[in-house]
């Protein structure tokens, strides 16, 4: 991730302004507020703004007149049991902006969280910078066999080297035709002074999915988790995974005890089927079940052997 002078100049100057205020503040958040979070090779989640703390979802639970703080151990039982209860709207009086740079193809599932207020960079307005997105080669994989959306085995050597030389290539090329079809570049004047050159809005369709976007992205806290549940998951594309697991910390920050309510009951626990259910009471009663005497098709039948840590 890199920023220009200009770009690295206005954080600088947003960091460097406080004002005083009644709102509940979290020192821990305002410690890395405005600041970028790297993501993948150019891009990065940075916190915005913010409202509310985890005294806002008591407060809220308890339709209180105050601040809504009794004892730690209090505020985080409630905490749980609303997570646990799936009692979700005070989750919903806490909201959070963040400020995102990604990868198209990872924006394209990323706005499929229809519950969240966004405003994207105008590549009818602006020209979008020369930055593709190019994984690591620890993340470039082949076809995964058992899976249709999912990857398998990494590539190595010669076989990887030449799928990131396409990948490279593509790019490169793809923004040089942008950057004449556009008949300038982020540099400024024409190139070509005898044509007027294409509309922004039409020369970007030539570029690839992995180009970066960049845009604001607010939400409350009950959807962040939702988005988080889903694209935090180890089944989630590693792409859009890496942004929701940075995006993770900052909600640690803001707001530790839904934090914790999420990773206990949420992204690190478990739903199961009602045969699933009676697979485990059967189990438990001592009885040896397979797969199929399980009454479960053999991925179900995986999904739970996993859940339960069993080869
Ligand atoms: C592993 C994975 C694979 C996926 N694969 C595909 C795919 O192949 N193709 C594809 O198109 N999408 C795919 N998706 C996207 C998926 O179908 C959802 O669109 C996306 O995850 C957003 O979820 P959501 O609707 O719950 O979230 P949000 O849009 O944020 O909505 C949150 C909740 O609000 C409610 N809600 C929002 N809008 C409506 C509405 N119009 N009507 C009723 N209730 C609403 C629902 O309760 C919803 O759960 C995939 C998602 C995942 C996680």
């Amino acid at each position: 991730m890199k920023l220009t002078p200009e770009q690295a100049a206005e954080i600088a100057a947003a960091r460097a302004q406080s004002r005083p205020t009644r709102r509940a503040t979290v020192l821990a958040l305002e410690e890395i507020l405005y600041e970028p979070r790297s993501v993948l090779d150019h891009g990065f989640v940075r916190v915005i703004d913010y409202m509310g703390d985890d005294g806002a979802i008591v407060q809220a639970a308890r339709v209180s007149y105050g601040r809504g703080t009794r004892r730690v151990s209090e505020d985080q039982g409630l905490i749980n049991y609303l997570m646990r209860q799936r009692h979700t709207t005070p989750f919903e009086m806490c909201e959070i902006k963040y400020h995102v740079k990604l990868p198209i193809f990872v924006a394209r599932q990323w706005i499929r969280h229809r519950t969240a207020n966004v405003n994207e960079y105008s590549a009818r307005y602006s020209i979008l910078d020369n930055e593709f997105y190019i994984p690591a080669p620890e993340h470039l994989a082949a076809q995964a066999q058992t899976n249709r959306q999912g990857r398998g085995d990494v590539i190595e050597g010669a076989a990887a080297s030449r799928v990131l030389d396409l990948l490279r290539d593509d790019a490169e090329r793809a923004y040089a035709h942008y950057a004449s079809l556009l008949n300038e570049d982020e540099a400024g004047p024409p190139r070509d002074p005898s044509w007027p050159g294409l509309a922004r809005e039409l020369a970007r369709m030539n570029l690839s999915l992995n180009f970066y976007t960049q845009w604001y992205w607010k939400t409350d806290l009950h959807n962040l988790l939702h988005f988080l549940s889903l694209r935090a998951d180890p089944h989630a594309q590693y792409e859009i995974r890496a942004y929701a697991d940075t995006m993770l910390e900052t909600v640690k920050r803001w707001v530790p005890m839904a934090y914790a309510a999420f990773l206990e009951y949420r992204l690190n626990a478990a739903t199961i089927s009602a045969t699933a259910v009676r697979v485990v009471r059967r189990m438990l009663a001592g009885e040896a079940v397979d797969q199929a005497s399980s009454g479960l098709s053999p991925r179900e039948w995986r999904e739970l052997m996993a859940v339960l840590g069993r080869s």
